[in-house]
């Protein structure tokens, strides 16, 4: 097999790390790839622009490839699948209708609405129906999140603490456009459509990842990210700070209502509603008092929950096999086999992100312990040496699998120690949920 991985983060290089691991597996091509995808065995970078569909296919009708994993959610928003469907190559990943499920919140809450999926009560508003949505505020009885949904972005999310401010909040986005590309005062930029405002729910977080081929769903151990920068999830919203699996809280029998109410039906309903969900279904799920309910769908790899995931899959598990299984319907017939113990993920960021930081600092690692593995993000190879460095916000993900949380932990941080770079900053308290409940 030569598969082609799109995409440059340490979700990318984690995929690529697990799928070199495939003896079905003879060539990786990572587009556009970073300095640890250049330096992983059978892997090499293409310097093709990741939006230039055309020049992606006919590299891939070029050289023979037979699978096609796209890492992050836009170019599968924006229809990558069906460029490739079209000259005959599969891909793990679904089609642009599938896809919006994660690229319109509206979209994806309206399809739960319509299956019974369990999922916080909301109402849609679009954009001039400003007075409409604050009137609904002052009258829901409860507590409400506001959610800019687009078909290109769809993100964009404020938590108002009372109804005062759900009020200015909904002026802020319905009337100053703060999410929008004319607006100043968010970092975001997105070009929303409609406003969600949802009840909010209250409970443990949790997010699933679960292979699917359109008919069977094969979920991952649950895991818990850290979505905020700061330690004690303090500051603002990064793409990630680490990641662990499995997440305690995900008790058996609460993955199988998961299965069950959601995961299930979900796949199930998308076919029938003629867009079949083909890849990572990825959902962010609240463990309300009243049962599971899904926040969120992701229609793709997490990231930094896949540098953990792909060391909890046994060795025997073969990546490629089971990414192309899904890709051709017949999941049911290979094997996902997951070790028992724990992992864990801890991002290494350049200091000053999520807002402005420096680049080119020059990165050195020493040998990890084992069972570690150091994942490059944002790193690239400088211009005049070979050596690697600095290039994004997340640089690393320091990945490490042990049979306990705290051996997991105390490998992961040691690993932390061994890579080295001028500012340097991470999070020392990776996995505090899971420790403090095993602690109560
Ligand atoms: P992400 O970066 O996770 O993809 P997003 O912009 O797609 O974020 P959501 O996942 O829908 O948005 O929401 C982001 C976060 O806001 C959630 O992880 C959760 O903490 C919080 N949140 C979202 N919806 C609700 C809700 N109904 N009640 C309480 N909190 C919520």
């Amino acid at each position: 097999l030569r598969v082609l991985v799109l995409g440059s983060g340490g979700r990318e290089h984690a995929l690529a790390w697990k799928l070199a691991q495939s003896p079905l597996v003879q060539d990786i091509f990572v587009c556009p790839g970073n300095g640890g995808t250049s330096q992983c065995p059978k892997t090499q970078n293409l310097s093709i622009l990741p939006s230039d569909f055309p020049a992606i296919v006919k590299f891939a009708v070029e050289n023979q490839v037979s699978l096609v994993v796209p890492g992050p959610e836009q170019p599968l928003v924006d229809g990558v699948e069906t460029h490739f469907r079209k000259v005959g190559i599969p891909v793990f990943g679904p089609s642009a209708q599938a896809a919006r499920m994660e690229g319109s919140k509206a979209f994806a809450k309206d399809f739960m609405a319509q299956h019974s999926i369990p999922t916080a009560a909301y109402k849609i508003f679009p954009a001039y129906e400003v007075e409409k949505a604050i009137e609904y505020v002052k009258t829901c009885g409860h507590r409400v999140v506001l959610k800019a949904s687009g078909l290109a972005a769809g993100k964009g999310v404020l938590i108002p603490e009372s109804t005062e401010e759900a009020i200015a909040g909904l002026k802020d986005i319905m009337v100053s456009n703060v999410f929008g590309k004319a607006g100043q005062s968010s970092q975001i930029t997105i070009e929303w459509e409609e406003v969600v405002v949802e009840e909010m729910l209250t409970g443990p977080e949790i997010s699933v990842l679960a292979f699917s081929d359109g008919y069977t769903i094969v979920p991952l151990p649950a895991a818990q990210d850290h979505k905020r920068i700061g330690e004690g999830d303090t500051g603002p919203n990064t793409g990630g700070m680490g990641a662990y699996a499995p997440a305690p809280v995900a008790t058996p029998a609460m993955m199988e209502r998961i299965m069950k109410e959601t995961l299930k039906p979900t796949i199930d309903s998308m076919r029938k509603d003629g867009f079949p969900f083909v890849g990572m279904l990825f959902t962010g799920f609240m463990l309300t008092e009243a049962g599971p309910k899904v926040l969120e769908y992701n229609v793709r790899f997490g990231d930094p929950e896949t540098e953990a995931l792909m060391l909890l899959l046994s060795e025997d598990t073969d990546l490629a096999a089971v990414l192309l299984a899904c890709a051709e319907h017949r999941l049911d017939a290979v094997k996902i086999g997951v070790r028992p113990g724990f992992a864990v993920s801890v991002i290494l960021a350049s200091q000053g992100y999520p807002g402005d930081y420096a680049k080119g600092k020059h990165i050195s690692v020493s040998t990890v312990p084992a069972n570690t593995v150091v994942f490059h993000a944002g790193t690239s190879k400088s211009k005049d040496s070979e050596n690697i460095v600095t290039s994004g916000g997340r640089v690393i993900a320091v990945a490490s699998y042990a049979s306990t949380l705290r051996e997991a932990l105390d490998s992961v941080y040691a690993g932390v120690n061994n890579v080295s770079f001028e500012g340097k900053i991470f999070r020392r308290d990776i996995a505090h949920r899971a420790l403090s409940a095993a602690s109560d």
